[in-house]
């Protein structure tokens, strides 16, 4: 891969600059996007969509691993002639990649790809919570996920009861899959440097994750505890049944939601579903 035109001299070629309102900054070291690929595979000729290329960092990484096909999500028009480049031999792209133009938000995973899917993104900062509930929560499920968030984000998806992270965004993505905090990265690792820490999680869902109907009670148990973090269940979940909800779930009604853990919420969204039928 020596001879190949470094990142940084494909984004000069095409007079391409950061934007900040797409929530650019770019992994320019094949190290670093070499790394992320280890820990998201093996993917034994499985598919991978990668939201956001970019100028393709991750996606030269995708094309040296199994990956079967790729399919790249991005919403600037600018980089689709630089990625299209990247579907050569000399990449080891010719026909494994295809390259939509659209917002990840909005598109329907389940039309770009057939069978088991890994996702694969250095997301953009402003979306990445939003895509990680589509994707956990949506009618489409990936076979894994490896995500690269802002390092307080990761650390809400992986927190544990008790800790100042934990809430609502670890109960739904520890309800729906196993999530890892596998990689640190400083703000220096990026092209332009964020203002703040990035991390990589990793997540499997779970083959026993709860159906869409549990998810929207635990949804709404979840907003209701959290929302007023600091005051007793049988307060807090006041509207949605209060003591006699914890206690149909064995909660204590004096416990805080920090303190409740996962079997728990999971068991008070049954209790809420049992009491509106
Ligand atoms: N993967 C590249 C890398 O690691 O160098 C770029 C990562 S950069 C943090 C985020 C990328 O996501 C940008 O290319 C940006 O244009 C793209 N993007 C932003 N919002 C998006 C959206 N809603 N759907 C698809 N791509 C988006």
């Amino acid at each position: 891969m020596t001879d190949l035109p470094s990142l940084r001299d494909s984004l000069d070629a095409h007079g391409l600059l950061a934007k900040k309102s797409f929530g650019q900054h770019f992994l320019l070291d094949l190290n670093v996007t070499r790394k992320i690929v280890r820990l998201a595979g093996p993917f034994e000729g499985r598919a991978v969509i990668e939201v956001g290329p970019g100028p393709g960092g991750l996606t030269r990484a995708l094309l040296e691993s199994d990956a079967g096909s790729i399919v790249l999500v991005e919403k600037d028009p600018r980089f689709l002639p630089l990625l299209s480049e990247l579907d050569t031999p000399e990449f080891g792209g010719s026909g494994r990649l295809k390259i939509v133009e659209g917002d990840a938000l909005k598109v329907r995973e389940a039309e770009l790809v057939d069978g088991p899917t890994h996702l694969v993104s250095n997301l953009p900062y402003n979306v990445g919570t939003p895509l990680l509930i589509k994707w956990l929560t949506g009618p489409w499920t990936p076979y894994a996920l490896t995500l690269m968030f802002q390092k307080e984000v990761a650390e809400r998806i992986v927190a544990a009861p008790g800790e100042d992270a934990y809430g609502r965004l670890a109960v739904i993505s520890q309800a729906v899959a196993e999530a890892r905090l596998v990689m640190h990265l400083p703000a220096a690792a990026f092209t332009p440097p964020p203002k703040v820490a990035s991390a990589v999680v990793h997540l499997v869902p779970r083959p026993d994750r709860p159906d869409a109907e549990t998810l929207k009670r635990l949804e709404r148990v979840t907003a209701a505890a959290f929302g007023q973090r600091r005051k007793m269940l049988r307060s807090s979940l006041k509207t949605l049944g209060g003591a006699a909800l914890c206690e149909a779930a064995g909660i204590s009604p004096e416990d805080r939601a920090e303190v409740i853990d996962l079997a728990g919420f999971l068991r008070m969204a049954a209790a809420l579903g049992r009491s509106a039928t």
